[in-house]
């Protein structure tokens, strides 16, 4: 089956009582059983059944099987959000005394996660360029607990060679653990390109349409201890397991995701071709640009598409300021792969707490506007982009 027609007719692990066609939401906490027995083995993971909603949940299990029928993962875990699958992840590989090599180029929260929150209980961050292998090839050593790095960087746009990456990992024994939230899982296969574990904020996409919050640890069965961690030790002890609620909402957003993402991708490229031309913008950036100098790279691994999220650089903050402040369609908020489009100045607001060394050090300028494109027609989205840099 094509990626369209499993995203929509994966079966249930066991069918539905009244079978239901949309997936029903078990919106319970507990789950009764018929004899002490079961009960013991299914607590003790000789079975596997739903035992209590913070550990399993049949509405949560359907998106995850969903899931892992479109990845052709080993393991899929919901959690309640995109930086609650990235921090459950980043906990499984690593302790005391370890290290994270990754790049400063990272969403916010995942930098602020590593580099702070991490650092308390002892694991160090290792930034790097990872678009140079040799950075990578030196900082990898036995000590490291994982490479992790996000797939298109936000909002830099930076793609990384990960063939090349995983080939320097695995060769130390060591897992890469990639952020794709920016290109969906129906589009490539992190597995084939040597990623072991996939996270992703699910939030962005597969939502559809702003509304939810929603995080999932795709495991490729790599690194077989890392699923033991996730599901039995951190999923149980830190408890951010998604809700039934949710699951629901991203189980329909999962079965649109293709041809809305089809279309934004499509709106994102036609706008950075026709943003090029208007008066007060100094450059468009774009991984669907040919002359974008990662255009190649991300052709190669991730396909044709690329992704619904581009930015714009104008003369100034002030003018980024006067520009935003002008918009009537587009709007101001936060968040990537609405159906809306939306507009950040990310230096003073994502990344406003960070001084100024360490946004150039990000390469965050006060120059950019980031965009996310929505389902609107390019051509409104268009306009009114262009009658707000008039002035
Ligand atoms: C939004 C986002 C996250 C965090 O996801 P939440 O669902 O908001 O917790 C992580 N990585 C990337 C690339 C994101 O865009």
């Amino acid at each position: 089956m094509k990626r369209q027609t499993t995203a929509i007719h994966t079966p249930y692990v066991r069918p539905d009582a009244y079978g239901a066609l949309a997936v029903p939401i078990y919106n319970n906490v507990s789950f009764e059983f018929q004899d002490a027995q079961q009960m013991s083995d299914v607590f003790c993971n000789r079975v596997k059944a739903p035992e209590y909603a913070r550990i399993g949940n049949p509405t949560v299990t359907n998106l995850e099987q969903r899931v892992r029928a479109l990845t052709e993962a080993q393991h899929v875990t919901a959690y309640n959000s995109g930086m609650a699958a990235i921090s459950n992840a980043l906990f499984a590989v690593a302790s005391q005394g370890r290290s994270i090599v990754t790049s400063r180029h990272l969403f916010g929260n995942t930098l602020a996660l590593i580099s702070n929150t991490m650092l308390r209980f002892g694991v160090k961050p290792k930034m790097r360029d990872l678009t140079d292998l040799a950075a990578v090839e030196q900082a990898v050593d036995e000590q490291t607990a994982c490479v992790y790095l996000e797939i298109v960087t936000n909002p830099q746009l930076e793609v990384a060679d990960l063939k090349g990456i995983a080939d320097i990992a695995h060769a130390k024994g060591v897992p890469v653990i990639a952020d794709s939230t920016v290109i969906p899982f129906t589009e490539t296969s992190l597995k084939d390109l040597g990623v072991d574990i996939e996270v992703v904020s699910s939030t962005k996409y597969i939502s559809g349409g702003g509304t939810s919050l929603g995080g999932l640890i795709i495991d490729y069965g790599t690194f077989p201890d890392i699923n033991k961690r996730v599901k039995y030790d951190l999923l149980v002890n830190l408890g951010a397991y998604m809700t039934p609620q949710v699951a629901y909402m991203q189980t329909l957003g999962l079965e649109t995701l293709d041809v809305r993402y089809q279309r934004q991708a499509a709106n994102a490229q036609w706008l950075a071709e026709a943003l090029r031309n208007v008066t007060g913008i100094e450059s468009v950036n774009y991984v669907g640009l040919p002359d974008n100098p990662y255009h190649e790279l991300a052709r190669k691994q991730f396909g044709p598409t690329a992704g619904a999220m581009l930015t714009i650089d104008l003369a100034s903050k002030e003018a980024c300021f006067a520009a935003l402040n002008r918009l009537k369609l587009v709007h101001r908020a936060t968040n990537i792969f609405d159906s809306r489009t939306l507009a950040i100045h990310p230096a003073s607001t994502i990344f406003g707490l960070f001084p100024e060394r360490q946004l150039q050090q990000m390469d965050v300028r006060q120059t950019t506007i980031r965009l996310s494109v929505g389902l609107e027609a390019p051509e409104d989205i268009f306009d009114d982009i262009r009658q707000a840099l008039e002035n």
